[in-house]
Formats: C-alpha cells, structure tokens, sequence
C-alpha cells in the first residue's frame, strides 16, 4: 500500500518557477540584411554594415546594412514614383486590401515576430508576445478600416495625402512603432521611408520581408537601416515632406532645427517623466501592481513610463511596503523566458546613462533600493530599483533615465501634487489611482500630459491618441488624431 504523505502546502519558503524558455528554433535569422528599396532587397552603397547584439547574452544576431545618403536619395525617388504612379491615385478600398493584409500576415507570423523582438531588445517575451506583436497586427487593421472613410474623419474637407513620409523610429518597440507609424501613413495614401534604430533593426526587416510578401508594390515601404546619420539624410533630404519621429528629446531639437523653415511636415514624439499619482483612497494593491507595471514594463524603456511616484502622506508606509515586496517578486532574467518580468536593458550605452542616474541619485542623497536578484554573467542588466527621499530639485526626478528606476515623492493636497507633478519639462503621461471620479475629473483637466490613466497604467489602443506636450513633442499617434498628420485639408 502507497505510503501516505501529508499533501499540505509549505507557504514560508521560497517557490521558484522552472525555467520556460520559448524555444528560438522556429525563427529564422539571415547571416546579413539588405536594405529594402523599391520592392528589393539591396546592399548598402559600399557595402557597409553593421552588426546588432542580443543583449541578454552579448552574442551575435545578424548583420544589417548601413545606408549612406545616396542609399536614402534612391528610397527616396522609390517611395516618390510609387506616391505619383501607384499609391496615391489607387481607389481607397484598394490600398485598404493590402493593410488588412499586412496586419493578417503579422497575425500569422506573430510568434516569430515575438522571439526575434525579444532576442534583438531584451524585452521579456511575454510582452512582445502578448502586447507588442499583436498590437502592431491591431494598428494595421484599425487603419486599414479607416482608409476609404476619411471623408467621415474630416468631413466637408477636401483630403489629400501629404507625399513621402520619413519616418524614425526608437529601439524600445521596434515592430510596435513601426506599425504605428506605417499604418496611419499608407492608410492615407503616401509612401514611406522608414528607419528603425541601430540597436533593433531585426524586426523592421522582417516586416519588410512580410511586406514584399503581401505583394505591397514596390516603393511604397521602403526600410533603411543605419544610426544617426542615417536618420539625418531622411531628415535633410529635399523631396521628404513629412517627418515622423519617435526617440530622444535631444535628437527631436535636433530634428526641429534641420527642418525649420521647410515645407516639411513633422510629428515629433519625444521623452517623458510620467507622474504616477497615488491617493490614499486608492485601491492599493492595485496601485502598487500599477506602480509595478508603469514603471518596470519594458525595463523602464517607455516614453510614459511612470517614473515618478507621489503617494499620499498617510499611506506611504503601507504602499512602500507593498511595494518593495511585489519587487522582490520579479523574476528578471532570460527575456525568452517566459516566466520573466524584466528583461535586459536594450544596449551597453544605455545601461552606462543608466547607472551613470544610479550613482547620481545616491550622491544627491537619494536612498537606493533593489531587491536581490541574481542577474545573468552576460548582457546587460540592471535590477528593479527604487530612489526613496527625494525632491523636485533632484536631476533623477527631472531627467529621462529610461530604465526601471523609479522615485518616491510624498504629498498632502491635491493642489501640491498636480504642481509637483506638472514641474518638469515633459507632458507625454501620468497615471491616477483614487477611489473618487471627481478627483480623476479634476486631475485630468489640470495635469499636462498628453494621457492621463485613471486606476490602471500603460493602457495602449489603436483608436486612442498618443502623443505628449512641452519637451515631449507634439503631434497624435493612434485614434483619428493619427490620421491629421498625413493629410493636408483643403
Ligand atoms: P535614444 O536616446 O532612445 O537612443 P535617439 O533619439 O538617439 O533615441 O534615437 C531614436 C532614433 O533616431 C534612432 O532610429 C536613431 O538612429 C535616430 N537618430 C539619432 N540621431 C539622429 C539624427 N541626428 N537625425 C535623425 N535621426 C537620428
């Protein structure tokens, strides 16, 4: 007879996951990218490259080619015979086709979309499975449908497409903003030259891949990898009249001043602080599994991520601790693991700006704290962290770090904390946590951040608008707003 064992559950130690790695073998990687103009794929002018690293383990993904000017004149002229020839004057039901049908392909490709986004950035496979990937199929589809319905968008106007886009986009979603800024602009009627960032060109080439296979004809995307100067020739380039960037505040003044006094076009969707407000008739372990998800999403490598915690005086204490032990249950590790909640952190340069805020704090006489995890030999890593007393003066409360720290502030009124919220130069975000409408009525209408997310964080929609004011740029991404800045009304 079996032995009987006492089947009762031990709650006081520790349970740890079994790995579970999403396997990789489905995914296939090419040794070397082109650059996709008109409809195929070339090599770069001189046949330059460079190579982007997986960042959770150092090791080689592929090479990428590294366009020049004339590389961005040729996709250029691409993208402007398909705007006269093909795209702009093809009924708008038709291009709608081909939309629903990228959107179809991502759908159908999405697992190995999701494995190549999390091996090229870091980011937990989790997300790029579950928000990033379909979230692009989404903003495909939402688009397509709006296509051969702009009169309703802007009736009583006459709607033309604004021409060629230039379109630059950050390594933190790759596919996602690609997506974002695609949809919109081929939904309009213009053609596109596109460059993902240096760090993450992997899944801006696979769907430039899924493109060419969605018979889109030729020209209308075109995708150029490269850094900086790259993104300057789209920039600089005399026959672009739009510019779309999503990146650094730095490089977005940069952007400005290039364009000043051209007919260019531009939506500039830049840095951010995002006051994550939390009152003390919160919910609050809710609150805390927002603070959570606002500021660790994404290693912290979101424009809205909520960085800046204020939290009602009298219930400091209890959400602290909620807090500091929620961190201490993230798993960080292994981005294909699907057991992870924060990935590697995207670049070695980015975890030099990274650390480079960690000691900043603590020399500004912040109190640290990270949880203890045991990080990977390899990569790039930075654990979960928290900087308690500090001040509105603080650099780490005023700057970007883009990364999963975070900063405790306290406050006592309503009035104080929409001030010290509202004291930086950003305005892309802020979340709310509060039991009464009224309070979140109230905040809305005063905080200056392009979204304002009451009781939850990090929410994304296709048909809602995304965009920031002051030093976080201007110009809508999502929702009916993302249609106005690839359009002219007459
Ligand atoms: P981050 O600080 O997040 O790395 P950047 O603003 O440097 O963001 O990069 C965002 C995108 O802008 C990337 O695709 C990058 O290659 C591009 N970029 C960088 N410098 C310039 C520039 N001077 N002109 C146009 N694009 C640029």
């Amino acid at each position: 007879m079996a032995q009987k064992t006492e089947n009762k559950l031990d709650f006081g130690s520790k349970w740890e996951y079994a790995a579970a790695p999403e396997s990789a073998d489905h995914a296939s990687i090419m040794d070397e990218y082109g650059l996709y103009i008109n409809g195929k794929f070339v090599k770069a002018e001189g046949g330059k490259k460079f190579a982007s690293i997986n960042p959770s383990n150092d090791q080689h993904i592929a090479y990428f080619a590294e366009a020049s000017d004339n590389d961005v004149d040729k996709a250029v002229k691409a993208a402007r015979k398909a705007y006269k020839e093909v795209w702009s004057v093809m009924p708008a039901k038709e291009r709608a086709k081909y939309i629903f049908r990228i959107a179809r392909l991502i759908q159908e490709r999405a697992r190995e979309f999701a494995v190549l986004e999390s091996m090229d950035g870091g980011k937990p496979i989790r997300e790029s499975r579950d928000i990033d990937i379909p979230l692009a199929a989404n903003h495909f589809f939402y688009y397509a449908g709006w296509a051969d319905k702009l009169e309703y968008a802007f009736p009583g106007k006459k709607i033309e497409p604004v021409g060629v886009a230039g379109q630059i986009i950050p390594w933190n979603f790759p596919l996602l903003m690609a997506a974002w800024k695609l949809a919109p602009a081929l939904a309009c009627g213009n053609t596109v030259v596109l460059k993902p960032a240096e760090t993450t060109p992997l899944t801006a080439m696979k769907l430039a891949e899924l493109i060419h296979d969605s018979g889109l004809p030729a020209g209308v995307v075109n995708v150029v990898t490269g850094a900086g100067a790259t993104g300057a020739a789209i920039v600089n380039h005399p026959d672009v009249d739009k510019i779309a960037f999503t990146g650094s505040t730095g490089v977005g003044k940069i952007i400005q001043k290039a364009i000043a006094g051209t007919h260019k076009k531009a939506t500039l969707e830049l840095g951010g602080k995002a006051a994550n407000i939390i009152f003390d008739d919160a919910p609050i372990d809710q609150a805390v599994e927002g603070i959570i998800n606002g500021i660790f999403f994404n290693q912290g490598h979101v424009c809205c991520a909520g960085s800046r915690l204020f939290v009602q005086e009298n219930v400091k204490d209890e959400v602290l601790r909620k807090l500091i032990d929620r961190m201490g249950s993230l798993i960080v590790g292994d981005p294909l693991d699907k057991n992870t909640d924060v990935g590697a952190i995207n670049s070695k340069e980015q975890l030099n700006t990274i650390n480079k805020y960690l000691k900043i704090g603590q020399e500004e006489g912040a109190e640290i704290y990270q949880p203890k995890c045991s990080l990977p030999n390899k990569g790039n890593w930075c654990p979960p962290t928290l900087f308690c007393e500090t001040s509105q003066s603080h650099r780490i409360v005023q700057e970007e770090i883009f990364g999963p720290v975070l900063t405790v502030q306290t406050f006592r009124t309503v009035d104080e904390v929409i001030d010290k919220a509202n004291n930086t130069p950003f305005g892309l975000s802020a979340g709310v946590w509060t039991d009464k409408g009224s309070k979140i009525f109230n905040l809305t209408t005063k905080l200056r951040a392009g979204v304002v997310w009451a009781n939850t964080y990090n929410k994304f929609d296709p048909t809602s608008p995304f965009g920031g004011y002051k030093e976080s740029g201007f110009g809508r991404e999502g929702g009916l707003h993302g249609l106005l800045p690839y359009v002219n009304l007459v």
